[in-house]
């Protein structure tokens, strides 16, 4: 998959330690890039992607905080400036569901999964962006998801978080484009991750038969979209929607 060359170029990857946000962050290492993937708390997990990726440990960096906490990502850009001179990526990766019909659904639960896939998004956005605009130079990638666009039945925090990352999109791309800074999203369909693997079996059975190709997608593939957006070629993608999803 390593076509592109990140050498001397680091990215920030939320989320970055599972899932497809592992594939993104092994995607990045593979091309050249210094990756700093930061998680939730999982360090069992953070632990057995930093062990895999023995062979670039020079160029990652792990970081443990909640971007839905504005402060904690705030204090989390003031020590990546002490690692790194420069940010030229941010994906936006992280996020969480919890599933009910609106009905009865938990105003914590509506709160957390908009605090953490929306509130986090921007939070990250801003600091980052704030250091792009002086370097004139910038791709910020948010990973949303079809339920953004479809609303799909038990999912409306989810969906309302996802939909709001894609107007947050387009928002600020319109606001940085002159400083060569673009904003994209990717949005991937059913992809074999932790993430919907807790579905029910029926449920996972019905999605698949939902998708074209008739399989769920691999992080990889997501991974792959994600790089093309970051690359220095893609300069003239800008808030636009790559969907990744077999054909949903
Ligand atoms: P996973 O559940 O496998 O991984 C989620 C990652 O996000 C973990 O690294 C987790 O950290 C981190 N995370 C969760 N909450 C927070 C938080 N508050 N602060 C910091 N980090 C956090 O998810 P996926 O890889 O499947 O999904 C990744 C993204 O892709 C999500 O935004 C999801 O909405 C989106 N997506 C996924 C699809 C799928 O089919 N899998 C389809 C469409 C979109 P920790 O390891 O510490 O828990």
């Amino acid at each position: 998959m390593t076509q592109y060359d990140f050498s001397g170029q680091t990215a920030i990857v939320t989320g970055g330690t599972r899932g497809i946000g592992a594939a993104i962050s092994e995607a990045f290492l593979a091309a050249g890039a210094t990756v700093v993937a930061t998680y939730a708390g999982n360090q069992a997990a953070a632990e057995a992607f930093a062990a895999r990726q023995a062979a670039h440990a020079g160029r990652l960096h792990l970081r443990a905080f909640d971007v839905g906490d504005y402060a904690a990502a705030e204090e989390f850009f003031r020590w990546f400036d002490t690692i790194a001179p420069r940010l030229e990526i941010l994906v936006n990766n992280a996020g969480i569901r919890r599933d009910s019909v609106v009905g009865m659904m938990a105003c914590a639960d509506w709160e957390a999964v908009l605090r953490t896939n929306l509130t986090g998004s921007f939070a990250m956005s801003k600091f980052a962006v704030m250091r792009m605009v002086s370097n004139r130079y910038g791709r910020i990638i948010h990973i949303t998801s079809p339920s953004g666009k479809f609303g799909f039945e038990g999912q409306a925090n989810y969906a309302a978080s996802k939909a709001g990352q894609v107007a947050l999109m387009r928002s600020l791309s319109k606001e940085v484009a002159r400083r060569k800074i673009t904003v994209n999203c990717v949005s991937p369909g059913f992809i074999d991750t932790e993430f919907i693997g807790a579905l029910p079996p029926e449920q996972l059975k019905a999605y698949q038969e939902s998708i074209p190709v008739r399989r769920l997608g691999q992080p990889a593939e997501v991974a792959h979209g994600v790089l093309f957006l970051a690359s220095r070629e893609a300069a003239y993608v800008n808030g636009a929607v790559l969907e990744i999803t077999g054909g949903l």
